[in-house]
């Protein structure tokens, strides 16, 4: 008796058939029954992707185990559910023909052994291929159209913030996202706002708990601010860029305002900010990177000794760095809070916080420009209208002046949040007092550029006079 291998295999290329693994597996056990063979072993992939490559561990198993002997047979649904492409086909009629492998498909009789079934095999593969080929192409035309229409991109989990027909908004979710956009953009790290979420089981649509990752996404979509994205599907990304194309004002309505929507995308998309190492270490030292060494103008960096907390010149050979200075963690933060909060309730900073950031649009839309015109250079050059010397030197000028433009936009961000706070110097040490360090951090980093520490004074314990405050203007 053969012994037949069924192999079953799902995937999106065959619209409409509703072709799920079980079903195929019904029919092809059906069929194996007819035949009078015995079903050594079902194979089954999930490949939604079809023609992308990926790997279908189900189907080299088989090869495998056609190779070792244990399968004499293979019944399938059809030919276009067992190989991909022509290459993968002539795998299988070389095998038929060494191993003497039988074919049988549920949509009919292909005999491998002949020269006839084989073209029969070859025929059906290739418009399988086609059509497959050809849907791509028109579902890649439809989603560009339905992007350009401000439609909903469907699939998948509904985005948070909106109900499953993507266009109601869910308040609740609404104000944890306007929460959350306000908290980074004043310079919260992300994995400080997850915890915080956590703490208060603030959930994705799916259940899980929100992680840096996950929220970097959800902040930097353009949809939350009624603005449609469209990525085109290229073969060659394995996950989806962060920022798509913006390419129209979407169908439904925002939650964020689309300001605020581009000074995030700046601010999440910066490589200088690299939240993964940040969500991995946390922070735990307040003024680490913001104070300098007065002998060296080094950055001064936390460092423990003996258990106590410092911050320290680094003493690393060959960075420029003396390794001279040295300040007590906990004395520093008190001082500098202080000053902090001293400064914030003088009337003449609060002046000048309010009046900074008043060209942020223009910022923003000079980036969108430059992000643009890059866009188009990469395009000259894939379609071979500029050499790749022509496009790197075209680029680098485009990208400092983003780069400059993007840190600037990012720094604009910082300030806002700061406006509520002023001249309520006592309120504000209470929200100090629970706040957690990368809370803290945002509203240091907003109004302090640097503090530089002069060397210490070696008759005075304690002086607070080694501190030099650079205020942002
Ligand atoms: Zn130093």
């Amino acid at each position: 008796m053969r012994r037949a291998a069924i192999y079953c295999r799902i995937s999106q290329d065959r619209a409409g058939a509703g072709l799920g693994v079980a079903r195929q597996e019904a029919d092809c056990r059906a069929l194996t029954e007819r035949r009078g063979w015995q079903v050594a072993d079902v194979y089954s992939d999930n490949d939604v992707s079809a023609y992308s490559g990926s790997p279908r561990p189900a189907w080299r198993r088989l090869l495998e185990d056609i190779d070792a002997g244990t399968v004499d047979a293979i019944v399938c649904w059809h030919v276009d559910r067992l190989t991909r492409s022509p290459r993968e086909l002539e795998d299988v009629i070389d095998l038929a023909d060494r191993r003497g492998i039988e074919l049988a498909t549920v949509t009919g009789e292909i005999d491998l052994a002949t020269p006839t079934g084989r073209l029969i095999a070859r025929m059906l593969g290739a418009a399988a291929r086609h059509e497959a080929e050809h849907k791509a192409e028109r579902q890649k035309r439809q989603r560009r159209q339905n992007a350009e229409a401000g439609k909903v991109s469907g699939g998948g989990m509904r985005p948070y913030g909106y109900a499953e027909d993507r266009l109601t908004v869910i308040e609740e979710e609404a104000e944890v996202i306007r929460e959350a956009a306000r908290r980074i953009l004043a310079g919260e790290s992300l994995s400080s706002v997850c915890k915080d979420f956590e703490q208060r089981d603030v959930k994705t649509p799916s259940g899980r708990h929100w992680i840096p990752t996950t929220l970097r996404r959800l902040l930097a979509s353009a949809r939350i601010s009624g603005r449609r994205e469209h990525t085109p599907r290229s073969t060659f990304q394995t996950t989806r860029p962060l920022l798509g194309e913006i390419v129209a004002d979407a169908v439904w309505p925002a939650i964020i305002d689309p300001v605020d929507s581009d000074r995030l995308r700046a601010l999440l998309s910066d490589p200088a900010r690299d939240y993964r190492r940040q969500a991995a270490t946390g922070r735990i030292y307040l003024l680490s990177g913001i104070l300098r060494c007065g002998r060296c103008g080094h950055r001064m960096n936390g460092r423990p000794r003996q258990g106590v907390p410092r911050y320290v010149c680094p003493n690393v050979p060959g960075s420029g760095s003396c390794g001279g200075i040295a300040t007590n963690t906990a004395r520093t933060d008190d001082h500098i809070r202080d000053m902090l909060l001293t400064a914030l309730d003088s009337p003449a900073l609060a002046e000048r916080i309010r009046h900074q950031g008043g060209d942020d649009d223009n910022l923003a839309e000079a980036v969108r420009a430059d992000e643009e015109l890059l866009e188009e250079l990469a395009q000259a050059w894939a379609t071979r209208e500029i050499t790749r010397r022509e496009w790197m030197a075209a680029r680098a000028p485009i990208e400092l002046r983003l780069d400059k433009n993007r840190a600037q936009l990012a720094g604009l961000s910082r300030t806002s949040p700061l406006i509520p706070f002023i001249g309520t110097a006592q309120d504000m040490l209470t929200r100090w007092e629970a706040m957690n360090v990368s809370q803290r951090r945002a509203i240091v980093a907003a109004v302090i550029r640097t503090i530089t520490v002069a060397t210490a004074n070696p008759r005075k314990k304690w002086d607070p006079d080694r501190f030099t405050i650079g205020w942002i203007a």
